[in-house]
């Protein structure tokens, strides 16, 4: 059969199961003999890329998706109508050869860059940084990245918190130091890695490679991508995969309502839905598994968007920094008036104090983030007219943001999360990819690869 033949049956066939299969792919389709009928667990950006690579090669392909939709850590909210905002991740990070500038630049995304270098950062005592005050960051800086550099060529491995506070002897630093070195450790790693300095392992928290170039946010937000992605599949949400049973011939995937078989099936759970539990595998998980998935670290990134009537910070910068009173609180915001034009302010909070700050209201959250602002732009402040808060710890797909390298995991750890079990069972998603955990692109290359590996095997 020529190859543009067996496509258009595959659609058609595709087609038939949306509209009359019912939910069990175990009535595989007259070419199963040819393509091995798939599954894909999660319709996040690693399970979106696989399936799409394995439609196109024409297999036979379902997502089961527990959420009512699509793109997991990707979610662009629309409750602003004129302002989609992103709630999980908003950008490209390094433009330069990353697999998604190029396909936004295949559907025509719209993006704008934004630069961290623009940024005003305000002092302990809420003032914008001065020359002697820009010295003394800078200094703190290169302390903290000099300690972590000798601590990566020292064994043991300690956290990240435990190299620096040792090499800076902690306990003698004054209360004043000690904001300026929270301020870098918030700022400089606990933002970017999501994980605690006393999680993060000293020797692995940066391993991995980042892309060169600009980082860009898409205007229409991520689902520019996802929808793309999600084109033409046959996703199935509101499907909760419970139980994943790999002993037989078939794969059988059971949710609460459904029980579906397939002859393989790709696993792009996130580590913290792993790390749970929620999911049972039988036959368990190996060993080395098990190991990496409670080895690895889930880490938190918040975001709580406020909408103001008019903007009252500087204009032109991209980035608004403080260094705060208290560890960790609210350190980093994003403002939206150069990419969007809009009076809209991003606080971010990760790690301990971002996963703490989830049990509280959304009007204590507010009031918290309002308090900061007034501390850096007085009375100036005004009511915002709109806000919207994440809480990604407490999210039962999610159980957290992205993974990090916590102190006792190895990199290794992600290449046994993404082995496969018996070329019937594969892995995918971010925490599997050892050179770009915690990013979208790292997601969607850990997609592509578990299709691939997954052609390979058949
Ligand atoms: C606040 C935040 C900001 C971020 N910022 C950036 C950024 O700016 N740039 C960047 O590159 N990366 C960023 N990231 C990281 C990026 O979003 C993720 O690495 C990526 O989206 C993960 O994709 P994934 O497909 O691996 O997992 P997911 O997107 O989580 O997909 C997994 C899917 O599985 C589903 N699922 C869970 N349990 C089940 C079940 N039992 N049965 C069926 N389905 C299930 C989930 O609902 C989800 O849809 C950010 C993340 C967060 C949370």
């Amino acid at each position: 059969m020529k190859r543009r033949e067996l496509l258009r049956l595959s659609q058609m066939v595709l087609a038939g199961s949306v509209l009359s299969l019912g939910s069990n792919l175990g009535t595989h389709n007259s070419y199963a003999s040819q393509k091995p009928a798939v599954l894909i667990l999660g319709a996040g950006l690693a399970g979106l890329a696989a399936a799409k690579k394995l439609t196109q090669a024409g297999y036979s392909v379902q997502v089961l998706e527990a959420r009512d939709r699509i793109g997991g850590r990707t979610w662009t909210s629309q409750t602003w109508a004129d302002a989609p905002v992103d709630m999980g991740a908003s950008w490209i990070h390094g433009l330069d050869g990353n697999p998604l500038t190029t396909l936004a630049q295949s559907i025509s995304a719209d993006l704008v860059t934004t630069d961290s270098e623009n940024a005003w950062v305000y002092g302990p005592a809420g003032d914008v940084l001065d020359e002697a005050g820009e010295s003394q960051l800078e200094e703190w800086i290169e302390r903290v990245e000099k300690v972590l550099r000798q601590g990566q060529n020292r064994d043991p491995d300690q956290s990240v918190h435990g190299t620096v506070l040792a090499a800076l002897n902690g306990s003698t630093l004054s209360p004043q130091e000690q904001q300026w070195l929270y301020f870098v450790l918030t700022s400089t790693i606990e933002h970017q890695y999501a994980g605690s300095a006393e999680e993060l392992s000293t020797h692995w928290y940066d391993d991995g490679e980042a892309y060169d170039g600009s980082d860009a946010l898409f205007v229409q937000g991520y689902r520019t991508i996802v929808e793309h992605l999600a084109a033409g599949l046959t996703i199935r949400l509101g499907e909760e995969a419970k139980a994943v049973r790999w002993a037989g011939s078939e794969v059988v995937v059971s949710t609460p309502q459904n029980s579906y078989s397939a002859d393989k099936v790709i696993v792009t759970l996130p580590l913290g839905v792993l790390k749970a539990n929620q999911v049972t595998f039988e036959p368990e998980l190996p060993e080395s598994k098990r190991r990496a998935i409670q080895g690895l670290g889930m880490g938190v990134l918040n975001k709580c968007y406020l909408r103001f009537p008019e903007v009252f910070w500087p204009e032109t910068v991209d980035w608004i920094e403080q260094v705060s009173p208290q560890r960790g609180s609210w350190t980093s915001w994003v403002s939206l008036v150069p990419s969007l034009g809009l009076p809209i302010l991003l606080g971010f909070n990760a790690a301990a104090y971002g996963r703490a700050l989830e049990a509280q209201t959304d009007r204590e959250i507010v009031d918290s983030a309002l308090q900061t602002l007034t501390r850096l732009f007085g009375e100036t402040v005004r009511d915002p007219v709109g806000y919207q808060i994440t809480r990604w710890f407490a999210d039962p797909f999610a159980r957290g943001s992205y993974s990090f390298n916590a102190v006792g995991s190895t990199p290794q750890m992600r290449d046994d999360l993404a082995e496969n079990l018996n070329g019937k069972v594969f892995f995918a998603g971010e925490a599997t990819d050892r050179q770009a955990f915690g990013t979208a692109h790292g997601a969607y290359l850990s997609g592509l690869r578990a299709a691939q590996e997954m052609m390979q095997s058949t």
